[in-house]
């Protein structure tokens, strides 16, 4: 058991921050024995509480530091770690010639498992705790994602990448066998600890029908399973996906028809979308993973959060590595304000500091299906968090300090954060070992 008192940021039911200037956060094992937040929230408003409760339990002070979740990360892709940052002409080329020649190495387990160390601690370093991640095609990179994941306690989903067709020598797979690939997988993984599968066909023009029919039947077979794939991210992918599919009304219609639209299944992107494919989102209970330095840097286009929200589906933020420029939440979160500012191809907004935070964190966990489990520190919800440094850079030092409010605080952080503020990350309760700079 073990109790902080510092600044502590939550959120209630309807997505709201709750601030508690001098909060106290108190961590221990459920009946199961998962670690938990047992109790939270203003510290001289639960001191008498504190004490019945938890007698002589001693209170760390964390003073001038903020108590907050542990960002979750909607959508990114594991291998392409050292494929941040490449040059391209846009998605289809940076595919061809940086994403595919990268991940044909990793069906070296060695490989795979040095790159799945440094992935891991690069999410640490940034104070994400849960990520959905894309493996590769090769069952040894989710191997060696999973067994990294496990050893450090993470809660963590993954999966082998589907595509049997339109894709190199050293990525493509075969139809056959990376369905029984993909069923091995899951029983060895999902549900182990606190890793989790997803059914992952890389998108709909690198898989066959029968590739796609047979991810289907395993969604149906194992519905707690996720399933993630991209959707309607650039112009010239959508032309392919009509020419391949010339029967289905939109990009998303084909994924509807080979069963993998349904609860637990993130698409990411959803740029080029109208209201039937958002109203088939939100009639399945399949949710957006926003990309939005991926969007920016490769000028896929603009994330409309009002026309998602006007019709109602799920979204969360995503850092999608290495198409995406940051492992940082700040980054994406400030990303993510661009794209809602952007009023030309779509109506412009300013959403609300209190707003991006969610997204990152019990919004993400509640577009996974994990609402009440993670991304909050509410009682109840797991026990990753992290220790934030507002002053962490003499900028947002002077500039923290002069926050009137919390949307001040929070959009100062979002806007000058990046990785310097996140001084310590706890997972499942314990701190992680620092990561080397
Ligand atoms: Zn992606």
């Amino acid at each position: 058991m073990h109790a902080y008192r510092s600044a502590l940021l939550r959120f209630n039911q309807q997505g709201q921050v709750l601030y508690d200037e001098d909060g106290v956060l108190v961590i221990g094992p459920d009946a199961t024995g998962r670690q938990v937040v047992q109790l939270a929230g203003d510290y001289g408003a639960l001191q008498a509480r504190l004490a019945s409760a938890f007698p002589g339990l001693a209170v760390t002070p964390l003073p001038g530091r903020i108590l907050a979740p542990g960002f979750v990360d909607l959508h990114i892709h594991y291998p392409q770690t050292d494929v941040i940052g490449s040059p391209a002409d846009g998605l289809l080329p940076w595919l061809e010639n940086y994403t595919f020649p990268h991940e044909s190495r990793f069906g070296d387990p060695a490989y795979a498992a040095e790159v799945a160390r440094f992935f891991l601690d690069e999410l640490q370093r940034n104070g994400v705790t849960t990520a959905l991640t894309f493996a590769t095609s090769h069952p040894s990179s989710v191997d060696a994602l999973m067994s990294e994941a496990r050893a450090r306690g993470l809660r963590l989903i993954a999966g082998k990448v589907l595509q049997d067709r339109h894709s190199p020598d050293g990525v493509r797979d075969e139809t056959e066998q990376s369905l029984i690939d993909t069923e091995t997988l899951i029983r060895k993984w999902h549900g182990v600890e606190r890793l989790g599968y997803a059914i992952t066909p890389r998108f709909a023009p690198t898989s066959s029908e029968r590739q796609l029919r047979g991810a289907g039947e395993l969604a149906a077979k194992y519905r707690d399973v996720w399933i993630q794939s991209h959707v309607a991210e650039n112009r010239e992918e959508i032309a392919w996906v009509h020419e391949l599919f010339p029967q289905s009304r939109s990009y998303l219609s084909v994924y509807e028809e080979f069963g993998l639209l349904r609860e637990r299944a993130v698409y990411a992107h959803c740029i080029h979308v109208d209201d039937a494919d958002r109203a088939l989102m939100r009639d399945r209970g399949a949710v957006a993973a926003v990309c939005p330095t991926s969007n920016l840097f490769l000028g896929s286009g603009f994330f409309d959060y009002a026309g998602a929200d006007r019709v109602g589906h799920g979204y969360g933020l995503a850092s999608d590595v290495g198409g995406g420029t940051s492992f940082s939440p700040f980054r994406t979160m400030l990303a993510a304000y661009y794209v809602g500012r952007e009023g030309v191809a779509k109506p412009g907004l300013s959403l609300s500091p209190q707003r991006l935070w969610w997204l990152h964190t019990a919004g993400a966990a509640q577009a996974l299906g994990l609402e009440g489990v993670i991304g909050n520190l509410q009682p109840g919800h797991e026990a990753d968090f992290l220790v934030l440094n507002p002053a962490a850079t003499p900028l947002l030092a002077r500039k923290t300090a002069q926050a009137r409010n919390l949307d001040e605080l929070l959009f100062a952080l979002i806007v000058l954060g990046d990785e310097r503020v996140v001084e310590r990350v706890a997972v499942n309760g314990a701190w992680a070992a620092p990561v080397p700079a």
